[in-house]
Order: structure tokens, then sequence, then C-alpha cells
């Protein structure tokens, strides 16, 4: 399960921090104006995702360095062409003689996403931040981040420049009932975590439990998968975000977003401006409210939120929100 909050209103340098629940970890995508966050909030960053690297959507590196020099701990981060070159930009900002001896350290694993390749650096602290390969790759696999918990997709899409969104996906959670547990008279054991791979796998439903489990004691034999399920297995479908922003309302963006987006839960979509400047929109690389809408609407998104508007909307934005929503709802 997560949690994901737009950082500031939406008129100001966008971020979002998502939490990722029962687990002391969270993600941000893109990093604009993160000074509303905590540094408790901010320690627990593990990966941070970046669309582009205009200056409103990575200003806020220096704090997130800031809050986390002198800890342990790493954050993994994720960015568009020229991306490692930002990062030792930043990094290169700052004289880093006395890191060395410090107690702790702390580590940045930088990717540099093109659409025909994948570099990875890694920069620790008490190194003075010395680049070290760590992978490169040919070819670009839009699956950048696959855990047991979550998975995380990049595609890249056109604002004059190349510019990323991201979609993040739970992986189903599979829950065995202890009480069903005790009533089939059966012991919890290493086999269960061999019949949820089962299910994760989607094995037939006759297949015995025997032949799946190497733990000869403990499984009913006799009982095939799709009984055991039916009687003690809780699958709950993971949750899907996605993250759009920074995008010019093209044929080729737009099937590209709603093929990401496809069936998200919440979708959050940058909206700078309303259909009636519609021209600046396309001059400046950005989407109105209305295009949003449509988008959400396409990609079927359960729920959307649009951010990053002009600041001349500032005292207006439930105008922004109204005209995103109609073509939502059309
Ligand atoms: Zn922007």
């Amino acid at each position: 399960m997560f949690m994901a909050e737009l950082v500031n209103n939406p008129t100001s340098d966008p971020a979002l921090y998502v939490k990722l629940k029962h687990r002391q970890e969270a993600f941000l995508f893109d990093i604009g104006d993160i000074r509303r966050l905590s540094p408790r909030q901010l320690i627990r960053v593990s990966h941070l995702f970046v669309s582009h690297t205009h200056m409103d959507h990575f200003i806020g590196f220096d704090f997130l360095l800031r809050v986390r020099l002198g800890r342990d701990g790493h954050v993994s981060l994720f960015g568009p062409p020229g991306f490692i070159k930002n990062v030792e930009g930043k990094l290169a900002a700052y004289t880093w003689n006395l890191v060395g001896n410090y107690q702790n350290d702390f580590t940045l694993r930088v990717t540099e996403l093109n659409e025909d390749s994948t570099r990875t650096r890694q920069y620790q602290c008490r190194q003075a931040f010395e680049p070290e390969d760590i992978d490169a790759a040919r070819g670009f696999d839009p699956l950048i981040v696959d855990r047991d918990d979550l998975a995380v997709r990049a595609v890249f899409l056109d604002h004059r420049v190349p510019c990323l969104a991201f979609a993040l996906k739970e992986k189903q959670h599979i829950n065995i009932t202890k009480n069903a547990l005790e009533e089939m008279g059966l012991a919890p054991g290493r086999w269960l975590r061999e019949v949820k791979e089962a299910i994760r796998k989607d094995f037939p439903a006759e297949t015995p439990l025997g032949e799946i489990t190497t733990d000869k004691v403990r499984p009913p034999k006799t009982m095939t998968l799709g009984e055991f399920r039916d009687r003690a297995v809780l699958v709950t479908p993971g949750r899907k975000l996605a993250y759009v922003t920074d995008v010019i309302y093209s044929e080729d963006n737009a099937r590209k977003i709603v093929e990401l987006a496809k069936g998200s839960d919440v979708l959050f979509i940058e909206a700078a401006f309303m259909e009636e400047d519609r021209e600046k929109a396309a001059d400046t690389c950005h989407l109105t409210a209305r295009q949003a809408g449509t988008l959400a609407r396409m990609a079927g998104a359960g729920y959307f939120r649009i951010f990053h508007m002009s600041p001349k909307y500032k005292g207006m934005e439930d105008l922004v929100y109204r005209e995103a929503e109609e073509a939502f709802y059309k």
C-alpha cells in the first residue's frame, strides 16, 4: 500500500511524495520545491525519479543531499539523457575535503536512461562523491525497478527535450488466513511461500499442492491449489500510480501517456494552462487542464489530480480544476 501526496500547492515547483506503507521507505517523483518535507520524511526517500532536469523539477536535490549527508543510507536516482552530468555538476559545486572522516556513509546510485542505452554510476560520500561506474547496457528497458512488492516503468515523452513519465505498480498481495489453516489442521511453514509463488505465477487450479511444495511433511498432498486458494487465500490486487508532467499535447505523447497510465488508480498529470491559453501551452510544451482531464479519461484512471499550474492561476485554481474535471467526466 502507498500514500501519494503532492508536496506543494499546484502553482509551486512540483514534487510528489509517495510513502510506502508498512515500510520505512518513500519514493519521490521530481524534486522541485521540497522545503515542506521534514528531515524525517526525506530520510525515508530510497528512490528519486526525475522527469527532466529543468530547474523547477530538480532544484530540491541540494536540500535532499544536505539532509542525508552524514547519515547512513542510499538513494537510487533515475533521470533522462544527460542526467549523470547534471548530478555531477551539482556535486561539483561543493568542497568535499572533510567527508572522508565521516562515521556514516551515504551513497547516491544514479541511473541515466537514454532511448538506446542505460548507464549507472555510484557516488559515495566518504569517497568525496568520486564517480564509480556500476553498469552500462545497450538498449532501454522500461522496467526500471522490479522488486517483490512493486515495479516502476518509465516512458520517454517529448517536451522538446526528452522527458520521462513514470508508473508505479504494486504487485498483488497474497495473504494466507491463519484461521483457515487451523481449520484445515495445517501448520505454517516454508511450503506456504512456495504456494504463494505458485499463485503469483498462475499455476493451474488443479495442480496438487504436493507438486508445488518441496516440503514433504506439511502440505496435504491430496489438496489442489484451487481448493487451498478458495479456503485460505486472500488476494488483494496491487494499486497503480502514474506521474506525467511537462509534455506537449501531441498524438504520439497522448498515445504513450494513455498506454503508461492505463487503469491507474491514481494519475498525477500536469495542467500548466487552461484551454483558452492552449497556444501558450503548445509553445511551452505543456498540457492544458482540458487535455489533462481528457488523457485521464482515456487512460481510465480511477482518480486524477492536476498540478504544475502556471502562477497566473494563483487564486483561480478552482477554475482550472473544474476544466479538467469537465473533460474527465464528459
Ligand atoms: Zn516544469
